[in-house]
């Protein structure tokens, strides 16, 4: 589902990435860890190409992102063209974005009726859908200001479901929830992981990655340094950067 070929990011003479090669199977759970400012984010933000690249190749489904090939050269796609390949993708961050004027139905509904021409009986049908699976059918007409932290970030998951993804990106979900929130919001994720969704996951939450995980990434500096089973890389890890970091958080 997803192809990451030798993705080089800089930014001026930064060197975000370095040479990134990463597989995801579909169906598949990665899951990214690493120290801050390790260009975990940054990767993401390659795939969909809110970031474009200055070295590789990435594929989505089989879909070159970003770029058209013609011969051996690459042109970058047109703004609405990227937008449509972004359109299949769902992100969900760390501050949980939504819309703050509009109500957790409106916010569900607003990227299926605008960009992708659903009908808005349709759309709403779907949202009260996710929000039930999300366990949040009861908060439709509230706005985001009035749920808790978890709660806010479950309409997101939902809200990126609404687009029906292929795959879906997670960024650190959960690092700004209070503690007892965290719980609520991995249980979704794990609910997805089992319907069978493509996901990438960027988290601290280790005892995620070890039981919901198909593989996990530790990337550091913008390489990745290690890469496995993720049951294997947390009980065996061989790098020592991996060591070292897995004793922080672990
Ligand atoms: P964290 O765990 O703190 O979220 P991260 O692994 O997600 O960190 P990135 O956000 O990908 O790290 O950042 C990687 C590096 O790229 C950092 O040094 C950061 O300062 C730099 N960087 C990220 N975005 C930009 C940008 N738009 N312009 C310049 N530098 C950037
Ligand atoms: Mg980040």
């Amino acid at each position: 589902m997803v192809q990451a070929d030798h993705i080089v990011k800089s930014f001026g003479s930064h060197e975000v990435l370095k040479d990134i090669s990463v597989t995801v199977n579909r169906g598949e759970v990665a899951c990214l860890i690493g120290p801050s400012g390790s260009g975990k984010s940054t990767f993401l933000r390659c795939i969909n190409h809110l970031e474009s690249i200055n070295g590789g190749r990435l594929w989505v489904d089989g879909e070159l992102m970003g770029y058209r090939q013609r011969g051996d050269k690459l042109y970058e796609m047109s703004p609405a063209e990227v937008s449509k390949q972004r359109a299949d993708i769902g992100m969900v961050f760390q501050s949980f974005n939504l819309f703050p004027h509009m109500t957790v139905l409106e916010n569900i509904i607003e990227a299926p009726t605008r960009v992708k021409g659903v009908k808005k009986a349709d759309a709403v049908a779907t949202a009260y859908e996710l929000l039930d699976r999300v366990g949040l059918a009861q908060k439709a007409k509230a706005y985001p200001a009035h749920l808790s932290g978890g709660q806010q970030q479950r309409v997101a998951i939902a809200r990126a479901l609404a687009m029906s993804p292929k795959l879906m990106l997670f960024d650190e979900p959960t690092s700004a929830l209070d503690p007892e929130l965290v719980g609520e919001v991995l249980d979704v994720m794990k609910e997805l992981a089992n319907s069978g969704m493509t996901m990438i996951v960027v988290t601290h939450e280790i005892g995620f990655a070890r039981e919901v995980g198909d593989s996990l990434f530790f990337m550091d500096e913008g390489v990745i340094v290690e890469s496995g089973d993720p049951r294997e890389v947390l009980a065996n890890p061989k790098h020592e950067r991996t060591q070292s970091f897995l004793s922080k958080v672990l």
